[in-house]
């Protein structure tokens, strides 16, 4: 069965984030200081934090033409004999063009790991992505498609990349008894606070809460000679019970994320409101539902007072960080002009299963009549 096969992958080496996954998998695969590993804009700072954290060099590589995935043209242009990996990230859970990406890899011997954090169950051509690649991460934040407080899952099929995670895995300790306490406690108030009609003020809550330092932001500056010790800790055990009680979810959750984004698709029909069209073959399984628009400030403001939730991310081309501090992770602002241009024009619309037919139409209604 599907999830059972997907639980005993999801399961095996988990970890205290997605990025340090994926660190752990950048560290298997031999990365070393002064190599570099491609990963595209239009993309989560936990994904250059982790290539800092093992001393290598973060390549930014562009999005096609009015699209969030990796153009694997660009791709071609930045690889150089010192990019030993590309990270291919199948952003929204749209998969990137991964078949194309791995002819462009393999002609200069650069290897493909998969970043799934925005989903579990797409599939391109018959073959759920994250099985591409040497290697693939995922993620169990809110906001990703499997919620476990917080935490990340590294999955291979090369059995070298398999024996070197399993040696290092060893190695690693679980968050302490009061950090794990405080992500449990996150859980709880998520889990209770959360419903599309309550997204504004959660956020404004969570926000506050992170100025104030009683919980942590998604991004800790880390310094390159000196790796948060985050980066040595595992997934506690308590939220690998919330992990495979997620995983016992997945066949639901999915029917209902496909459900979801075909009533956005067809409901939806504002004329200056784009949708994201997938590629032929591939069946996307969606952790939001991306609407694209020149008039994106406007539609947030608007969805803020009508309730609606509407995220604005990513909102710079590595979010949260804003111009100033792009350089610190390696971006130089211009580089990658098709990812600036979407952070201006993108918005999302909530799926999951708290989206039901009346946040649905309440959230169609809303965007049809924009003005
Ligand atoms: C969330 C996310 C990650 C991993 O995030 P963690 O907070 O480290 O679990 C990686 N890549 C992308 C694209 C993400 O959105």
């Amino acid at each position: 069965m599907l999830e059972d096969e997907i639980s005993s992958d999801l399961t095996e080496f988990t970890y205290f984030r997605g990025r340090v996954a994926l660190a752990a998998i950048l560290r298997a695969m031999g990365i070393r200081r002064g190599e570099q590993v491609a990963i595209q804009a239009f993309t989560c700072v936990a994904v250059p934090e982790a290539i800092l954290s093992v001393g290598a060099e973060p390549v930014y590589v562009d999005v096609d033409r009015g699209g969030i995935n990796m153009d694997p043209t660009s791709l071609a242009s930045r690889l150089t004999p010192a990019t030993k990996v590309v990270v291919v990230q199948h952003t929204f859970g749209f998969p990137a063009p991964i078949q194309q990406i791995q002819e462009v890899a393999a002609r200069s011997g650069t290897a493909v790991v998969e970043d799934c954090a925005h989903t579990i169950c797409t599939t391109s051509a018959g073959k759920r992505v994250g099985r591409f690649g040497a290697a693939s991460f995922y993620s169990f934040e809110a906001s990703k498609p499997l919620f476990a407080g917080i935490g990340g899952s590294a999955i291979t099929t090369d059995p070298v990349i398999a024996a070197e995670l399993r040696h290092h895995y060893t190695h690693l300790s679980p968050p302490r008894l009061s950090v794990q306490a405080a992500i449990l406690a996150m859980y709880a108030a998520y889990r209770i606070a959360y419903r599309p009609i309550t997204y504004w003020k959660v956020r404004r809550l969570y926000r506050a809460l992170v100025r104030t330092g009683i919980i942590k932001g998604n991004y800790n500056k880390i310094k390159q000679d000196r790796p948060a010790d985050d980066f040595d800790r595992k997934m506690g055990e308590w939220q690998r019970l919330l992990l495979r009680r997620g995983l016992r979810q997945l066949e639901k959750q999915t029917a209902h994320r496909l459900w979801v984004a075909e009533q956005y698709r067809s409901m939806i029909t504002h004329p200056q409101i784009e949708h994201i069209s997938a590629s032929e073959d591939t069946t996307p399984v969606l952790a939001r539902y991306p609407l694209v628009t020149d008039r994106k400030t406007d539609l947030l403001r608007q969805a803020t007072e009508a309730k609606v939730e509407l995220a604005d991310f990513y909102a710079t081309p590595i979010h949260p960080l804003d111009a100033g501090d792009l350089p610190s992770v390696g971006y130089q602002p211009g580089c990658c002009p098709e990812a600036e241009t979407m952070t201006q024009r993108i918005v999302s619309l909530p799926i999951n299963l708290h989206v039901g037919a009346k946040q649905l139409r309440h959230a169609a209604r809303f965007i049809n009549s924009f003005r």
